[in-house]
C-alpha cells in the first residue's frame, strides 16, 4: 500500500471523532498509556479524553431508565417459611399484644414463620418480652429473644458476672448471644482504659458459657471496608459516607479493618466448640474466595447475609458457587425491619433474573441478579440451618424437618 492511501485510511478512521467533538461535544484532551482522564472527562477513543457538552449529572440525580427487556419475576413471600436471624423489631413490636400482632401480620406478608429479636435484650427487660410473646396464642412459636454480652468494664471479676448473668438469660428463655455490637473491638474500652481486644483472653469463659448453654453468638465486627479508606470519587462507599459521614473510620481514632479481622479470626480459632454466626457475612460477601478459606479454616462459624445483598446480587455465578458449597452454614437474617425491602433477598436466592433494581441507592449504584438456589438450598438458608445451630428455636412444623434434632 502507498503512503498516500496509508493517510487516506488514517483520515477516514479519525474523522468519526473529530466529527464527533465537532458537532458540538465538549473540549478534549490526550492522555498517555494507563493514565486516567482528567476530572470532568470521560475516554471516548484510546488515550482520548472528552468533557460532556452538557453539564454532568450528580450521582442522586443521575436515574437512566433502563431499556432492557428481560423475564421478571418478583418475589414478594418466599418459597418456603423463613427464619429471620437478624431481626431488630422497632418500637413496641416484640413488647406489647399489640405490637405482636402488627408483626405478624407484616411476617405473614413476607412469609417469616419466625423472627429472632437480637437485640441483646437481658434481665428484666428479658422475662417481660418472653412474658408478653408467650402470652400470645398467635405469636408464642413466632419469636425468639436474643440475649446480651455487656463489654463495659471488663477487668477482675467481670467475667463471673458476665457468665452469671448469661446462665440467668438462658434460663429465662434466651435462645442465642446477639446481635454483639460493633463497638466491640472499634471502640468499648476495659476497666483499665485501654481498649478491649476482641480476642482478649478475660472472654474467654463466656465464650465457654455460651458453648455449654447451647447458645450460638452472633456477632457484627467492623464494617464494609471502605469505611477506612478515604471519601474520594474511587471509593465505592462515596454516597454512604457523604451522607452519613460518622460511619467512616478514621486511622488515629479507630483500629483497621484488618486488625479487628484479626482479632475476630483468633478469638473463633480459639474457642472452636463455642458457635459464631457472623453477621453480613462477616463483611466478606465482597471477596468470597477470602470468606471460603475462613469457612474451611473454621468449622466453628456459619454467616448471615443481612444488609449485603448487593455484594450477593452483583457476582451471581460466584454468589451461585459459594452459596452451594457451604449450603449448611449460611442464614437468611435481614438486620434493619422494613418488610418491603425482603422480596429482594426472595428474588436474589430463588430466581435467575438480570439487572434488577436493589433497595438502597447508597449501598450500591449497581443492579442486582438472582443466584437461582435450587429448593433444597433454600430449606437450609431459610430455616434448617438456624434450627440445628440454635435448639431454643421452636423446631416443631418445618417442613422436611422432624423436630426432634
Ligand atoms: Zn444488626
Amino acid at each position: 500500500m502507498s503512503r498516500i492511501w496509508l493517510a487516506v485510511v488514517m483520515a477516514a478512521l479519525f474523522i468519526p471523532s473529530l466529527a464527533a467533538s465537532q458537532r458540538g461535544g465538549g473540549p478534549t484532551t490526550e492522555v498517555r498509556p494507563g493514565e486516567p482522564c482528567p476530572p470532568g472527562m470521560t475516554e471516548v477513543r484510546p488515550h482520548r479524553c472528552q468533557a460532556p457538552a452538557l453539564p454532568a449529572p450528580s450521582i442522586v440525580d443521575y436515574r437512566p431508565r433502563s431499556t432492557l427487556i428481560v423475564p421478571e419475576h418478583p418475589v414478594p413471600k418466599a418459597k418456603f417459611p423463613a427464619i429471620d436471624y437478624h431481626g431488630h423489631p422497632r418500637g413496641n413490636l416484640v413488647t406489647t399484644a399489640e405490637g405482636l400482632e402488627q408483626l405478624g401480620d407484616d411476617l405473614d406478608a413476607i412469609n417469616v414463620r419466625v423472627m429472632i429479636a437480637a437485640n441483646s435484650v437481658s434481665g428484666d427487660n428479658l422475662t417481660r418480652t418472653l412474658a408478653v410473646i408467650a402470652a400470645s396464642p398467635r405469636m408464642k412459636d413466632r419469636v425468639r429473644v436474643f440475649t446480651g454480652v455487656d463489654f463495659g468494664g471488663v477487668g477482675p471479676g467481670w467475667a463471673d458476672r458476665a457468665v452469671a448473668r448469661l446462665e440467668a438469660d438462658a434460663a429465662a428463655g434466651a435462645v442465642g448471644i446477639g446481635e454483639i455490637s460493633k463497638q466491640f473491638g472499634l471502640s468499648t474500652r476495659k476497666a483499665d482504659g485501654s481498649r478491649l481486644r476482641i480476642d482478649d483472653p478475660e472472654l474467654d469463659p463466656v465464650w465457654h458459657a455460651a458453648a455449654r448453654l447451647g447458645l450460638p453468638v452472633f456477632i457484627h465486627t467492623a464494617d464494609p471496608q471502605e469505611f477506612w479508606q478515604p471519601i474520594d470519587y474511587g471509593n465505592e462507599r462515596w454516597l454512604e459516607l457523604a451522607l452519613f459521614p460518622g460511619r467512616r473510620y478514621t486511622p488515629d481514632s479507630f483500629p483497621s479493618f484488618e486488625e479487628l479481622m484479626a482479632e475476630r479470626d483468633a478469638m473463633i480459632r480459639r474457642n472452636p466448640r463455642t458457635t459464631f454466626v457472623l453477621a453480613h457475612m462477616g463483611w466478606h460477601a465482597n471477596d468470597l474466595p477470602r470468606l471460603a478459606k475462613m469457612m474451611d479454616d473454621m468449622p466453628n462459624i456459619l454467616v448471615e447475609v443481612g444488609a449485603v445483598l448487593y455484594d450477593i446480587g452483583r457476582q451471581p455465578r460466584t454468589a451461585h458457587d459459594f452459596f452451594m458449597r457451604y449450603q449448611d452454614r449460611i442464614l437468611f437474617g435481614k438486620d434493619a425491619f422494613q418488610p418491603e425491602e425482603y422480596p429482594y433477598y426472595w428474588r436474589v436466592f430463588e430466581t435467575r433474573d438480570d439487572y434488577f433494581d436493589y433497595y438502597r441507592d447508597y449501598h450500591a449504584f449497581w443492579k442486582l441478579y438472582g443466584i437461582d438456589l435450587p429448593d433444597e438450598v433454600l430449606r437450609k438458608i431459610y430455616y434448617l440451618n438456624a434450627l440445628r445451630i440454635t435448639p431454643g428455636l421452636p423446631q416443631a412444623g418445618w417442613p422436611g424437618h422432624d423436630g426432634n434434632d
